[in-house]
Formats: structure tokens, C-alpha cells, sequence
């Protein structure tokens, strides 16, 4: 059963090696675990209901809880300590498009607001209820979760856009098809929330971010019906799916979502090569993707991300025998990881990894024999590592990441600004923090950056709370500053609407405010995200 107050399922436990323990004390500084609300006493605390009745509606207490927070850091500093603020007053669950226009037609009869809600993965407090006069009705759609129609000649696919990821992936591998959309979420978030947020997933660089795979679709909107055909091209004015795309529920539901997908790879690799610097690496990363390499993943950590990684995954034994080798090849002190990934057909494998490996070299990478062990084991475990923030909860440390986009130029000041800026934060808090950085999501004219960060829960829940929102605050206004983007990939939601007029501009924010206006007039749709 899927956790009420961490992430992922009840029964999976991602334990914290003794000596990664030690390290990250050394780091941070000793933690002690602070206790979480038991779940009858959160249910205990939801509100009667305002809703009118209606029979589609549930409005049961357990199943408000449930849909009442995301999974951003003051979303599990609410959830862990019970104090959950807003509760949804209801939680719809339709089944199809005809349903969820029947809700619409009802909040726009009793004036209740209405939150699409996917999977609950979001970071960034997209699915949250504010508080306010109007009723809060949760409309969850994951139960609209079939392959609706399959043109196998074309490459089209047609879902109910609630479907989630590994259910996506089963209905079209059963057709030797597949999306290749791999957020790390995959396990619980859905293809409408990934198109509603810009998502980006792991492979990106072979299959494209969710706007190269949205091909088209229904959104059922106040205002009514807006179809998306899935042209392959079109040159007749502007693209209606650009206003879909990182809609984050303000103009209304995406119900079925039509997407490009793929034959399933002949060939599917991950591996790993270690640079004596990460400058050398992020060169090399530049050359290879400018250069056009059919990659599909290029994943390059900073020295402290590298340390990080190798300590917290425990085989000490094997990690030493690794270090010396690579001392050997003259990869020491300051090294940085690359995870390189290739999908595709076997003719191009050879050929694509010689000339990944050949750039490598002349910028110092040692790939060793390992690198292939190295690369399963990473592919294993990739949708296994946010069960950590679980275990590191349990143990005193609150974890939280950050992320952005820019140009080459600009990335080895933008990640120096983010990572000052919230070591000075915890500095004045008197607290260590640990922080690393990876490029995850490279293009030819610039990169991700997504940086994690690590720090002490105070016994106070509002005291953690604070010390993040003066985290989120100075690195945020760091990534503005150096000219990056507020989102390269989580979205906006509340924590980053703050900040999205210095990216948009007046005239742009007011476009925006226009757009949600027309297709949704009287305001019913998720309010208060993405725009203030
Ligand atoms: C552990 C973890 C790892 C993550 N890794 C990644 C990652 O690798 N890449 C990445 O891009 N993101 C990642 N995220 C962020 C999150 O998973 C994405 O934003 C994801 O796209 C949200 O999908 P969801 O179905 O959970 O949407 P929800 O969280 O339910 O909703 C997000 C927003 O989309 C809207 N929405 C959802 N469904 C619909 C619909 N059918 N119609 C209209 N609006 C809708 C909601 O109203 C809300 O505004 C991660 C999150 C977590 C917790």
C-alpha cells in the first residue's frame, strides 16, 4: 500500500549502510529522529466536509488526508508531524471524460474549486488545497487509466491520461512499444501530470522531454472542449499544445492524451566512466552532445556528488578496489562520475559508445571493466533511491533538491551561486548542510543542474520549515540572479510562482493570467498555482 506520510509503498525499506551514516554525520552533524503523527490522529483532525452532496464525491476523511499534500519539503514536514493545514473537502474519482465534465458543470453550480490530481508526486505544491471560502474538490484521475486507441503503424498512442507509469509501460510493452519516459517518480506519477509540468524523464536525451512525446488530446476545460489533433507537423499558427504543456491544472483536465512512442530498444546499456575533474567531465559531456552522439542519458556529478554516491552505496570493499584502479589511470582526489546511457538498435551501440568513450579519453575518462557492473546496478536501483528520503527522515535529515537550466557558459557559476548561497543560508542558522550537484538533462546549448541538499530536522516541525524556506529562498533567488530558469523540469506550483515573473516579464505573466481567464472564467481551476 502506497505511504500516507513519506514516498512509495509501505512494504520497501532502503536501508542506510552504517558507514554512510557516519559519513553523513560527519557532514551534517548528529541527527536524532523526530516522532510522526500516528494517521488516526491526522484523520481525527479533518474538517466536516462543505461540499454539497453529490454522488461521485467522497468525502471520506482518510481519502481527504490522502490527497491533501504532495511531496515537497514543507509537504512532508505537514504530513511527518501532522499538521496538515488545508484538507481537501472532497475526492472525485472519475472514469471518463463524460465524468469529469459532469464535475466541472458541478463546481461551476456551487462554486467549488476543483485540483487535478495525478499521482501526488509533485515537488513544488501543485496539488495542494489553499485555504480559503470555496470548497476544495481533489479530482483524482487515475482511474482513467487505459490504452484507448493504438495506431502500431504510426507510433500513436492514445491513454486515459491518469495512467501511471509502469502502467503505461506494461500496456505497450504487451505491443513491443514503449514511451521512454522515466521520471524518477515513474512508480506513481502520471502522463497528465508529466505533460501538466513540463516533465522531463531520465532517458530524455534519446526519447525527448514529455513536449517531444505530447502529440495531442482532449482537455476539458470550463469554457469546454479544447480537441488536440496529433499532426506529425503543422504550420498553422501557433501550437494549442504549447498552452497544455505545463498547464499545472489552471486551464482545465487533460483527460486523453495522444503520445509518440517507440519500438522497445534492441539494445539498452548504462555505464559509467570517472574523470579526474568535473570541469573535464562537463567538457566532454559538451563535446558529446553537440557532437550528436544517439545517446540516450548523460548524468555527470560534481566531485562531492561522486563521494557522495560511493559512500552511501556501502560495498566499501568494492569501492576501494574501484578508487585504486582508478588512481592507476590517474582518476584520484576530485573525481566526477558520468552515467552514459544508450537505447536504440544494436547496430549503432558499438559505434556510439566507441566514439562516447574516444571524447571521454582525450578529456581523461577511465571507463574500466567495472563500468558496465556499475550501470546495472545504477538501472537497478534508480527508481529505489527516493525510498532514502524515507530512511534518512527516520534518522534526523531532511533531504530536498533543486533544479534549473542554462547555458554552458553559465552553469559553473550557476551551480558556485546555488551551493553558496545555501551553505552561507546554514551558516547563519548556526547548521552544516550538505550539498552536491549533477547535470542530468544535457542539450547542445546548455544543461540541468539539479542539486540535492542535506540538512538537520529541528525538533520544531515549524522551525524545519523555516530553515527551508530560507534555503528555497536564497537559492532560488541564486538561480534568478545567475539568469537560469526557475524549473528546468519539477514545474512552478506555489514554491517557484514567486519567482516567475522575472523569467516571464509583466506582459508574459499577464498573457498567462488572460489564458486561464478565457478557459476558465469564473476561476474554479487549482488557484493559486503557477501564477500568484
Ligand atoms: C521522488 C520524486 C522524483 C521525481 N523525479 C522527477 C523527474 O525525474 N523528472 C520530473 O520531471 N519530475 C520529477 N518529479 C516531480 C513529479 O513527479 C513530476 O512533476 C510529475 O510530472 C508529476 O506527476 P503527477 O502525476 O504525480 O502529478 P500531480 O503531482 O498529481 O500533479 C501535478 C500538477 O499537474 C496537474 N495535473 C495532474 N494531472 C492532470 C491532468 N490529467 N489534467 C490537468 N492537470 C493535471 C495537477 O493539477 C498539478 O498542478 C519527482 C518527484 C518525486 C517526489
Amino acid at each position: 500500500m502506497k505511504r500516507w506520510n513519506g514516498w512509495g509503498d509501505e512494504s520497501v525499506k532502503h536501508p542506510l549502510p552504517e558507514a554512510a551514516a557516519r559519513f553523513l554525520e560527519e557532514r551534517v552533524g548528529p541527527a536524532k529522529a523526530t516522532p510522526d503523527a500516528p494517521l488516526a490522529s491526522v484523520v481525527g483532525q479533518v474538517p466536516e466536509s462543505r461540499l454539497t452532496h453529490h454522488p461521485a464525491i467522497s468525502t471520506d476523511p482518510a481519502n481527504r488526508l490522502r490527497h491533501a499534500r504532495g511531496h515537497s519539503l514543507p509537504d512532508w514536514v505537514a504530513l511527518r508531524s501532522g499538521r496538515i493545514g488545508v484538507f481537501p473537502d472532497g475526492v472525485a474519482y472519475p472514469i471518463s471524460g463524460e465524468d469529469v465534465r459532469a464535475l466541472i458543470d458541478y463546481a461551476a453550480q456551487t462554486g467549488a474549486r476543483l485540483i487535478p490530481y495525478g499521482g501526488g508526486t509533485s515537488v513544488v505544491g501543485h496539488i495542494n488545497p489553499l485555504a480559503g471560502d470555496a470548497p476544495v474538490l481533489s479530482v483524482d484521475v487515475s482511474r482513467m487509466n487505459r490504452l484507448l486507441h493504438l495506431d502500431e503503424r504510426t507510433r500513436l498512442a492514445t491513454f486515459g491520461a491518469g495512467v501511471n507509469g509502469p502502467n503505461l509501460e506494461a500496456q505497450l510493452r504487451a505491443h513491443g512499444l514503449t514511451l521512454g519516459h522515466y521520471p524518477q517518480s515513474f512508480e506513481y506519477s502520471t502522463l497528465g501530470g508529466w505533460i501538466a509540468t513540463r516533465s522531463s524523464g531520465q532517458q530524455s536525451l534519446h526519447y525527448g522531454r514529455i513536449e517531444r512525446l505530447f502529440a495531442g488530446g482532449t482537455l476539458e476545460t470550463p469554457a469546454g472542449t479544447l480537441q488536440l489533433p496529433g499532426f506529425p507537423a503543422s504550420a498553422a499558427g501557433p501550437d494549442l499544445r504549447e498552452l497544455v504543456l505545463g498547464s499545472e491544472g489552471r486551464l482545465g483536465f487533460i483527460t486523453e492524451a495522444v503520445v509518440r512512442v517507440s519500438a522497445l530498444p534492441e539494445r539498452e546499456t548504462f555505464r559509467a566512466i570517472f574523470f579526474p575533474t568535473f570541469e573535464a567531465g562537463m567538457e566532454a559531456v559538451r563535446e558529446m552532445v553537440q557532437a550528436g552522439l544517439p545517446l540516450s542519458m548523460l548524468r555527470l556529478s560534481t566531485a562531492v556528488e561522486t563521494e557522495t554516491t560511493l559512500q552511501l552505496a556501502g560495498h566499501a570493499k568494492a569501492i576501494d578496489t574501484l578508487e585504486r584502479l582508478l588512481r592507476l589511470r590517474g582518476v584520484g582526489e576530485g573525481k566526477s562520475l558520468l552515467m552514459l546511457g544508450y537505447s536504440g538498435t544494436k547496430s549503432l551501440a558499438r559505434a556510439t559508445l566507441r566514439a562516447a568513450y574516444g571524447i571521454a579519453g582525450r578529456h581523461g575518462g577511465a571507463h574500466l571493466g567495472v563500468g558496465g557492473i556499475f550501470g546495472a546496478q545504477w538501472n537497478k536501483a534508480r527508481f529505489r533511491t527516493p525510498y532514502l528520503r524515507n530512511t534518512l527522515w527516520e534518522r534526523g535529515y531532511a533531504v530536498d533538491t533543486l533544479e534549473t537550466a542554462t547555458t554552458w557558459t553559465r552553469t559553473p557559476a550557476t551551480i558556485a551561486a546555488i551551493e553558496d548561497a545555501l551553505r552561507q543560508t546554514s551558516e547563519a542558522d548556526n547548521e552544516r548542510l550538505h550539498c552536491f550537484t549533477h547535470l542530468s538533462h544535457v542539450y547542445p546549448h546548455g544543461t540541468s543542474i539539479y542539486t540535492s541538499y542535506i540538512f538537520r530536522l529541528s525538533p520544531d516541525p515549524d522551525e524545519t520549515l523555516a530553515r527551508w524556506q530560507r534555503l528555497k529562498r536564497a537559492a532560488s533567488q541564486a538561480v534568478i540572479d545567475c539568469g537560469g530558469t526557475i524549473s528546468h523540469q519539477h514545474g512552478v506550483g506555489t514554491d517557484h510562482a514567486p519567482y516567475l515573473p522575472a523569467e516571464k516579464g509583466a506582459l508574459g505573466i499577464d498573457a498567462l493570467g488572460a489564458l486561464c481567464r478565457h478557459f476558465d472564467p469564473d476561476g474554479l481551476m487549482n488557484p493559486g498555482k503557477l501564477l500568484l
